[in-house]
């Protein structure tokens, strides 16, 4: 980050009015503010359904402008496209390009532009945002500092405002996601694909691209040293993901392993013990203490492997699935099997 610092533009300004005490929208303008999020453990055609009901409602009355944003990032060159429909008309269609700045920004930047728009309109009362990334619809109310100020700032400067006006001015967002291909939002997914820019000058690079092109330079170093076995130890226990991949490190979304098992310090030792092979059992006894005893007490295995406690061993077998590569399944093997990789079992 130091060396990039000359080249980037700060999107911080912690100071502005807006994030005060007292002059928060979020505090003084919470009723008129809300979130239609897209609930996952339902079904997409109710949600699309819902989406439809809606616009039919709002686009018989005058007083409701629908904006539907979407950006895209292509060659390093951003997307940003938001159609806005009053009356069941198609008024407004917005499309920015920018350089080296990530998706979110450039979908808080198309809101910022559409509400913006929808608020000069005098008749304009409620404003409907549908978005895929509720995600960044979020940040402009978010409190603490975070990267999207600049954006965030100018929203909330322009709903208080919109607030002020009357009482019942009030703002919705919509979550839509792409998959669902909804006709409006679809319309402009396809649109921000279709273009295909190219950069032509050196730019300056936002501070939020800055900090993600540096975290994706620092994984692939942690892949990189991850592959060369002889940093990540000869014994590591390689297991899959959901896709069959063999996991990976990566810091996303609480990393690759702990998110499975560091909710609880006993199957974190348990789990990390097994994935390093430094167990109590057979194989290790076998290595650094070879006068003991290293038969496996189902005494079928000439050695206690720790292939064999996870694949063969009767001892161990109350767990049903036998796939055991997987870190989902391993780790369920070791919940069912509270003594296997433990001092209590070499005990017995
Ligand atoms: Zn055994």
């Amino acid at each position: 980050m130091a060396n990039r610092f000359n080249e980037c533009f700060p999107s911080f300004i912690p100071l502005h009015s807006e994030f005060s005490p007292g002059l928060k929208v979020i505090d003084n303008f919470s009723d008129h503010i809300s979130f239609n999020v897209h609930n996952k453990e339902k079904d997409d055609k109710s949600h699309a359904h819902q989406l439809d009901d809606m616009v039919l409602e709002s686009s018989l009355s005058p007083s409701t402008a629908i904006i539907v944003s979407d950006a895209s990032i292509k060659n390093n060159v951003t997307t940003s496209i938001l159609h806005m429909h009053i009356n069941n008309k198609p008024l407004t269609k917005m499309i920015h390009h920018a350089v080296h700045i990530t998706s979110t920004e450039a979908e808080l930047f198309a809101i910022r532009c559409g509400i913006n728009q929808a608020m000069n309109f005098d008749n304009v009362f409620k404003i409907i945002v549908i978005t895929n990334s509720i995600h960044a619809t979020r940040k402009i109310f978010e409190l603490s500092v975070h990267l999207y100020q600049v954006q965030s700032a100018a929203i909330l400067s322009d709903l208080c405002n919109f607030f002020k006006c009357h009482e019942n001015n009030s703002i919705e967002f919509w979550e839509c996601p792409s998959h669902l291909k909804w006709h409006f939002y679809k319309e402009v997914d396809k649109e921000t694909k279709t273009f295909n820019p190219t950069l032509l000058y050196p730019c300056k690079t936002s501070w939020d691209f800055s900090k993600k092109s540096k975290s994706n330079d620092i994984l692939k170093v942690w892949k990189m040293m991850f592959q060369a076995s002889d940093l990540k130890g000869n014994q590591f226990l390689d297991l899959l993901n959901n896709n069959n991949d063999i996991i990976e490190p990566s810091y996303v979304k609480g990393g690759s392993w702990l998110k499975t098992f560091g909710h609880s310090n006993s199957l974190c030792v348990h789990a990390t013990r097994a994935i390093m092979n430094l167990a109590p059992i057979g194989e290790y006894r076998l290595r650094f203490f070879p006068r003991e005893e290293f038969k496996c007490s189902c005494s079928l295995y000439p050695i206690e492997s720790r292939h064999h406690i996870l694949h063969e061993c009767g001892r161990f077998n109350s767990y049903w699935n036998l796939r055991r590569d997987s870190l989902g399944h391993f780790v369920m093997f070791l919940e069912t099997n509270p003594s296997a990789f433990t001092f209590s079992d070499s005990l017995v």
